[in-house]
C-alpha cells in the first residue's frame, strides 16, 4: 500500500521530492531534536493523484485519521474538543520554494463551540476570537473560493470606525462581529455554511492546498522560475503554536547570514504579539531581530544556538521561521535561504574559508545568473543635481532600475506590454501582485521588512526592491504616493530605485558601471586591498572555475573593440566573427554595387573596392586577439538584406512618377534587383555557403582580405591565428567546392607574399542534414562550430524571428517546454544532433576541434550540456564570457 502520509519522525531532508522542502526540513529539524511543533506531511504523490483525477487517493482519509489520532494522543487533546482544543496549521510545501504562491490555512479545529473553550479565560478571549476570525477568513477564501478582497473590505470598514492603522487593535466585540460577518459573507457567496466539523475542515483544507498548485499565481511563478508543472505540492499539518498570546509571544523570520550582503551574523525581522503570516505579509512593521535580545534574551540565545546548529548541519546559509509562545521558542520552518547575487558569492567564499565546505563546493554554490547580476550597472549619484530622494526603505533586493511609477499589477502589465519601464508601488505586495512584479523593473512598498513577500519574491527573481519605506503614504485610488515631506508622486512619474542602498529618487538617475564590471574591464586581475569584498569573492570563484574547467571560452565579436573587450573578460579567441556586420552602414553602397553589377568585370571591380576595407577590419581584430584563434565566418545572410525595402522603394518611385519626375535610374535598378532577389523564405534561401557558390568572387574576396591581413600582421611581428568558417553547409559537396576555392586563394596569397599560410578551414553545423552527415563533412573540415540558433530553427521548424513572440507564450503555458529552445539548448532534439555530429565528426577526423557559437554558448544550462557533449569550446557575446567561464568551471566539478 502506498504511504501518503509521513510523521515528522519518519522523514528526512533528502525526501524533499516526496515531502516538499518544508515537510522534509521540518522532519530534519525534528530529528535533530530542535523544538518543532509535532505534525505530519501528506506527500506530493497524493497531490499528483488529486491533480490527475480530481480525487485524493482512497487510502488518504484513513492515513490522515491515523496520524491525527497519534497527534491527539501525544498532545493529550483532540481536534475541535470544546475545552482547550487542539488546533492545526495546514501549509503547502513544494519541492522548490514558491513563497506565498500556494495556500495556507491556520487554526483548523475552531468552530462556534471550541472558540469558547480556547477563550475561556478573560485574557485569552480576544486571542480566541482573533484566531477564529483568521480561520474563517482563510478557509473562506482559500477553500471556499470567496474573493479575499471582500474579507479585507469588512476589516477595513471596522478599522475605519476605530481610526486605527492596523488590525491589531480591534477588540473582542469587533472580532466576534467580524466572524459573524465573515460567515454571512461565505453563506451568501457560496450558498454553504462555514463547516463546523473540524475533520471536514482538515480534509477540505488539504485538498484546497493541493488545488492551489494549479492556481494562476502558482503557475505564473513556476513558469518564471522554470519549475516543472507536474511536481505537485506536499501538505504539512502541524500543531498550532501562537505568537499572538501577548507581549511575551511573537513571530519572526531569521537568516543565519545577511541575505542581502552575505555578512555573517543573525539577521531577520521580529514582530511581537503576532502570527508568522503577519511578518511575511508585511502588514505591520517589524523590529530587527537584534531587538529580540532585549525583549526575550532567553529565547534569543536559544534561537542563535539553533541557527548555528542548522548552518553547520546544512553547511549553508539557512532561513528560519519561528514563533515564541509565552516565552517558549518553536521552530516552524527552515530551508537553505534565498539570497542576493552578492550574498551568494560572499557566503560561498566564507563557508570555504571557515572550512565548512570545500572550494569546489563553494564554486558549485554560485552561478552564472548571479554573476551576470553583479555585472549590471548601478546609479551614479556624483552629480549634485541628481534627483531628490522621495523614499527611503529597506534595501531588500539590490540593483538599479528606472521606470514610471504605477500602483497596481494590471497597470504594470499593461505598460510593460506597451514597452514602457515601470516601478510597481504598493502599500505591501501580496501574491496577487506577481504578474505586476514580473512586469516591473522594480518594486517599492511602504510596509514590510526584508522578509516580506515583496522582498522574498523580488530577491528570488533578481528584481530591484525597496520595501518598508515608512515615510510614504500610498494611495492606490488616487494613484499616487506622498512622501514624508508632503511631495506627491503621481502615476507615470519616472523614478530611480536603488535596491542596494534602499533609496528612491525622482527622475532617471544616470547609471555607472558596477565594481564587478570594472574588475572584468580591467582584465580580471587579482584585486588589491582596496577592492570591495564582492570583487574579491568573484575573483576567487573565477580563479576556481578557470582551474576546473575543460571547456575553452571564446567570444563572438566583429570589431577590434569588441575583440579587445572579450579578451579582457577572459575570452581565449574569437569563435565567430560575423562578416556581414562589416558590410553595413556607409559601406552599403559598395555592397549594392556588387549586387547590381551587370557584368563579370563590374562585379570584380565592386568586390575589389570592398577588399581593402575587409582587410583593414581583419587586421584590427587579429591584432586585438594576437596569439589566439580568430574564426572568421564567410558572408551568411541573403544578399537582398543589403538592399532597400521593396515597398519603400516602390513608393518612392511611384511618388516621383506621380509628380511628373523621372525616377533616378539607380532607384529603378535597385527595385529590379530587389524584385529579382526577393525570397518568400529568406532564412531558408540564398544565404551562407549557397551564396558563396552562386555569387562568383565573393568567397575569394573575403578569403584574400583575411589572408592579406594575416600576412600584414605577420610582417608586423604579430602572431595572427585566423581560421575560416563556412556557414550553413548541408552537404559535404558544398564544403568541398568552397574548400577548393579557399585553398586556391590561400595558396595564391602565400606565393605572392612569401608568407606561408596555414589557416584551418572549418564549417558551421547548423542544419540537421549537416549533423547527420558530419562524418563526411569532417573530411574537408578542420573544425566544426555548432550554429545552434539556426540548428534550433531548422530542427524544430520554428522561425527564429517570429516564433518567440507568436506562440511560445502558449507553448510555455501549456508545458510543451519550460524554456525557449532558442535560449537553452533542447537536449533531447537539437542536443541529440550535436552529439551525433561530434561522434561522427571525430570518428572521421580524430583531431577535429568542436565548438559552439550560437546564443546558447553563453547560457548556463547549455554550457553544462556542451561540456558533457565533449565540445572543446563555447563562444558567446563578450559580456557573457565571464558567465560562460564560471559555468564551464561548474560543469567540470
Ligand atoms: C547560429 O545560427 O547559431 C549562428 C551562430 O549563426 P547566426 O546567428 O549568425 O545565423
Ligand atoms: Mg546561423
Amino acid at each position: 500500500m502506498t504511504t501518503y502520509v509521513y510523521g515528522f519522525s519518519q522523514g528526512r531532508r533528502e525526501m524533499a521530492g516526496l515531502l516538499g522542502g518544508k515537510g522534509a526540513n521540518l522532519a530534519e529539524m525534528a530529528r535533530m531534536g530542535l523544538p518543532v511543533p509535532p505534525g505530519f506531511t501528506v506527500t506530493t504523490e497524493a497531490c499528483r493523484v488529486f491533480l490527475a483525477t480530481g480525487e485524493p487517493p482512497p487510502e488518504l482519509e484513513d492515513q490522515l485519521a491515523r496520524h491525527l489520532a497519534a497527534l491527539e494522543r501525544a498532545a493529550g487533546k483532540r481536534l475541535g474538543q470544546v475545552d482547550d482544543p487542539l488546533l492545526l496549521s495546514v501549509r503547502s510545501g513544494a519541492r522548490f520554494s514558491m513563497p506565498g504562491m500556494m495556500d495556507t490555512i491556520l487554526d483548523i479545529g475552531l468552530n462556534d463551540l471550541s472558540v469558547l473553550g480556547l477563550g475561556k479565560t478573560p485574557e485569552r478571549e480576544r486571542f480566541a476570537w482573533d484566531s477564529y476570525r483568521r480561520l474563517v477568513q482563510m478557509f473562506g477564501s482559500a477553500v471556499m473560493g470567496v474573493d479575499s478582497a471582500l474579507f479585507e473590505a469588512l476589516i477595513g470598514g471596522l478599522e475605519r470606525q476605530h481610526t486605527v492603522a492596523d488590525d491589531s487593535r480591534l477588540d473582542t466585540v469587533d472580532l466576534i462581529r467580524l466572524v459573524e460577518a465573515f460567515k454571512d459573507l461565505i453563506a451568501e457567496r457560496t450558498g454553504e455554511e462555514f463547516p463546523q466539523d473540524p475533520s471536514e475542515q482538515l480534509r477540505r483544507a488539504v485538498l484546497a492546498v493541493f488545488a492551489s498548485w494549479d492556481g494562476e499565481r502558482a503557475r505564473i511563478y513556476r513558469r518564471r522560475e522554470h519549475i516543472p508543472d507536474d511536481l505537485g505540492t506536499a501538505v504539512s499539518i502541524q500543531t498550532m503554536v501562537f505568537g499572538n498570546l501577548g507581549p511575551d509571544s511573537g513571530s519572526g523570520v531569521a537568516f543565519t547570514r545577511d541575505p542581502a550582503t552575505g555578512r555573517p551574523g543573525a539577521y531577520g525581522d521580529y514582530l511581537p504579539n503576532a502570527q508568522g503570516e503577519d511578518v511575511v505579509a508585511g502588514v505591520r512593521n517589524t523590529v530587527p531581530l537584534r531587538q529580540l535580545a532585549e525583549l526575550d534574551p532567553g529565547s534569543y540565545k536559544e534561537l542563535c544556538a539553533h541557527m548555528d546548529r542548522l548552518e553547520a548541519h546544512y553547511q549553508d546559509m539557512c532561513d528560519i521561521e519561528f514563533t515564541i509562545e509565552r516565552g517558549k521558542l518553536w521552530m516552524l520552518q527552515t530551508r537553505v535561504g534565498k539570497r542576493t547575487a552578492q550574498a551568494a558569492f560572499a557566503v560561498a567564499a566564507q563557508l570555504a574559508d571557515e572550512g565548512l565546505i570545500s572550494p569546489q563546493e563553494a564554486l558549485a554554490r554560485v552561478d552564472g545568473d548571479a554573476l551576470a547580476h553583479l555585472m549590471f550597472p548601478r546609479f551614479d549619484t556624483s552629480d549634485p543635481d541628481v534627483g531628490a530622494v522621495v523614499a527611503r526603505g529597506v534595501p531588500a533586493s539590490p540593483g538599479a532600475a528606472v521606470g514610471a511609477v504605477v500602483f497596481d499589477s494590471a497597470e504594470a502589465v499593461r505598460r510593460d506590454g506597451a514597452g514602457e519601464q515601470v516601478v510597481l508601488v504598493r502599500q505591501e505586495t501580496t501574491p496577487d501582485d506577481l504578474p505586476g512584479m514580473i512586469a516591473a523593473q522594480a518594486v517599492l512598498t511602504a510596509r514590510g521588512g526584508k522578509t516580506s513577500h515583496a522582498a522574498v519574491v523580488a530577491r528570488g527573481m533578481g528584481k530591484v526592491c525597496v520595501c518598508g519605506a515608512q515615510g510614504i503614504t500610498v494611495d492606490p485610488v488616487e494613484r499616487s504616493f506622498t512622501t514624508a515631506d508632503g511631495v506627491t508622486v503621481t502615476e507615470g512619474t519616472v523614478v530611480s530605485v536603488d535596491g542596494t542602498e534602499g533609496v528612491v529618487r525622482l527622475g532617471a538617475v544616470p547609471l555607472a558601471e558596477s565594481e564587478v564590471m570594472r574588475y572584468f574591464e580591467a582584465g580580471g586581475r587579482a584585486p588589491d586591498g582596496e577592492a570591495q569584498q564582492v570583487v574579491r569573492d568573484v575573483h576567487r570563484m573565477m580563479a576556481l572555475a578557470d582551474s576546473a574547467r575543460r571547456l575553452e571560452v571564446r567570444a563572438n565579436a566583429d570589431t577590434p573593440e569588441d575583440a579587445a573587450r572579450a579578451r579582457r573578460f577572459g575570452a581565449r579567441g574569437i569563435g565567430l566573427c560575423r562578416t556581414e556586420h562589416m558590410f553595413l552602414g556607409d559601406r552599403r553602397p559598395l555592397v549594392e554595387a556588387v549586387i547590381l553589377a551587370d557584368s563579370a568585370a563590374g562585379r570584380t571591380q565592386a568586390l575589389a573596392a570592398l577588399l581593402p576595407l575587409q582587410r583593414q577590419d581583419f587586421t584590427g581584430i587579429l591584432e586585438a586577439m594576437d596569439g589566439l584563434p580568430v574564426t572568421v565566418r564567410l558572408l551568411d545572410p541573403p544578399l537582398h538584406e543589403f538592399l532597400p525595402d521593396r515597398t519603400e522603394l516602390a513608393v518612392r518611385i511611384a511618388r516621383q512618377e506621380a509628380v511628373g519626375r523621372t525616377p533616378a535610374a539607380r532607384d529603378r535598378a535597385l527595385l529590379s534587383a530587389v524584385e529579382r532577389m526577393h525570397e518568400e523564405n529568406p532564412m531558408l534561401g540564398l544565404r551562407g555557403v549557397r551564396l558563396g557558390l552562386v555569387a562568383p568572387g565573393l568567397v575569394a574576396m573575403q578569403v584574400r582580405a583575411l589572408a592579406e591581413a594575416v600576412v600584414a600582421r605577420r610582417q608586423a611581428g604579430g602572431d595572427p591565428r585566423a581560421e575560416i568558417m563556412v556557414p550553413l553547409v548541408g552537404a559535404a559537396e558544398e564544403l568541398h567546392l568552397v574548400r577548393n576555392e579557399v585553398d586556391a586563394v590561400l595558396a595564391d596569397v602565400a606565393r605572392e607574399s612569401g608568407v606561408p599560410l596555414d589557416c584551418p578551414v572549418g564549417t558551421m553545423i547548423e542544419l540537421p542534414r549537416a549533423a547527420l552527415t558530419a562524418g563526411r563533412i569532417a573530411r574537408d573540415a578542420h573544425f566544426f562550430s555548432f550554429g545552434t540558433n539556426d540548428l534550433t530553427q531548422t530542427t524544430w521548424g520554428f522561425s527564429r524571428d517570429d516564433a518567440e513572440a507568436a506562440f511560445f507564450p502558449a507553448y510555455l503555458d501549456r508545458g510543451v517546454f519550460e524554456r525557449s529552445p532558442f535560449e537553452t539548448i533542447d537536449r533531447e532534439g537539437v542536443g541529440r544532433l550535436v552529439e551525433i555530429a561530434v561522434a561522427e565528426g571525430r570518428a572521421s577526423r580524430p583531431d577535429l576541434t568542436v565548438g559552439v557559437c550560437g546564443e546558447h554558448g553563453g547560457d548556463p544550462a547549455s554550457v553544462h550540456f556542451f561540456h558533457a557533449a565533449g565540445l572543446d569550446y563555447v563562444s558567446c557575446s563578450p559580456l557573457r564570457v565571464p558567465v560562460a567561464r564560471l559555468e564551464a568551471g561548474r560543469a567540470a566539478l
